[in-house]
């Protein structure tokens, strides 16, 4: 199995200087390097290729022994590759007959990851074994820089990459012949419901997390757009207001991941069969236009809880988790199923029944036919538990 760790490192103040330094080094690096390909494009209709490029960072290196030199040859390979990554991209596009950008040269924000291809070759993850408590990682040209290494990282480490997210960095090992960790049965399936109010519901009626520390954030990250918008063009205010939304944007990325993979783990621990809903399918069907209702508000089909900023990060939210699950079923040996889920917020988990009034609210099922009352999550949680079930069941018989 293949899985990355990501951990947050803890530079001391001059390895923060190295690594903005050694960032912004690659990233002219690979500015420089679509230079060439442009004005060699532009000048003699000659594509430039990697193997040229790659070829010609040699003399660069001997040339500037206190800058490029520095650092490690493989990760500006590394940059080089994906510069062409970017190239191969655009040349497909035009043959696909778009009419695609030109790749862009990168702008201080808009570069934020350097990868050493291998560990051991410019770099060594856990390179002081030795200490007794700390991890740390060696950068070429920056240093060993500590860890905070908040689980143990099981396989073998491929590759090593550093990316900067605002003001912290990262450091996010690829690891293969990652063993996986049973765990123990426990004879029991779940059928789980994404929503708006809470971001997973069970069909054994637990809301397993509760976004709402995610939705302070993403109102606290809307005011400081609006107020992004309100700031001159290069004035200082506008360059914080910039620092703040891209600190609220971090925030929310991080609550979200801790969000999912608390849920996620209740779920693997708890359940040996997970059913969940096919996110290709739910992404299509519940992309419903809100109906405004004429007094400011809208009709109870979600749609303003589902619209605009916190649509886009729920949205974003059931894809990470779903990703996080998956990874920790494989992981523990549990099997997770994924249904369509059309009609399973309006069928009647009791009869059956199924038609749009069963919905009353977002939050109530009332059954026009047998009066059943549930909470509707809950009720499609349990329609989404029997459709996997039913899917699996027939599997085995075929
Ligand atoms: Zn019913």
């Amino acid at each position: 199995m293949r899985r990355s760790y990501k951990f947050l490192l803890r530079p001391t103040v001059r390895h923060a200087i190295a690594l903005t330094t050694c960032l912004d080094d690659h990233r002219t690096l690979y500015n420089a390097a679509l230079e060439h390909r442009r004005t060699a494009y532009a000048k003699a209709g000659v594509s430039v290729r990697y193997g040229e490029q790659s070829a010609e960072l040699k003399y660069i290196r001997a040339e500037d022994t206190d800058g490029q030199g520095r650092w490690s040859f493989s990760s500006q390979q590394a940059t080089l590759r994906r510069l062409d990554k970017a190239f191969q991209a655009f040349f497909a596009r035009v043959k696909a007959g778009r009419t695609p950008g030109f790749p862009r040269f990168k702008g201080k924000d808009r570069f934020d990851t350097i990868e050493w291809p291998r560990d051991g070759d410019g770099c060594r993850w856990d390179s002081q074994p030795e200490h007794p408590s700390a991890t740390y990682v060696r950068l070429q040209g920056v240093g060993h820089v500590r860890v905070h290494r908040h689980r143990p990282v099981r396989g073998t480490v491929k590759t090593i990459s550093v990316k900067r997210e605002g003001s912290r960095w990262y450091v996010i090992l690829s690891c293969d012949d990652v063993p996986a960790e049973p765990l123990p049965v426990t004879g029991k399936a779940v059928g789980i419901d994404l929503g708006v109010a809470s971001l997973v519901t069970t069909s054994d009626g637990d809301p397993l997390d509760n976004p709402r520390h995610l939705a302070v954030s993403a109102d606290r990250l809307a005011r400081a757009q609006r107020d992004l918008a309100r700031k001159k063009r290069g004035s200082t205010r506008r360059r914080k207001a910039v620092a703040r939304v891209a600190a609220l944007h971090a925030q929310v990325r991080r609550r979200r991941l801790d969000g999912a993979h608390k849920a996620a783990l209740a779920l693997v621990v708890g359940y040996d069969v997970i059913v969940c809903e096919d996110l290709r399918v739910t992404n299509m069907t519940r992309r419903a236009a809100p109906k405004p209702d004429g007094e400011g508000g809208y009709l109870p089909n979600g749609g303003a809880a589902k619209s605009g900023l916190n649509r886009g990060i729920l949205d974003a939210g059931w894809g990470v988790f779903l990703t996080i699950l998956s990874h920790k079923a494989e992981s523990a040996g549990r099997e997770l199923i994924a249904v369509n889920p059309a009609h399973t917020s309006r069928t009647c988990s009791r009869c059956g029944h199924c038609a749009k009034e069963n919905r009353r609210t977002q939050a109530e099922f009332a059954c026009t036919v047998c009066g059943h009352i549930a909470h509707a999550d809950v009720n499609a949680a349990i329609n989404i538990l029997r459709a996997g079930l039913a899917l699996r069941e027939a599997a085995r018989a075929a």
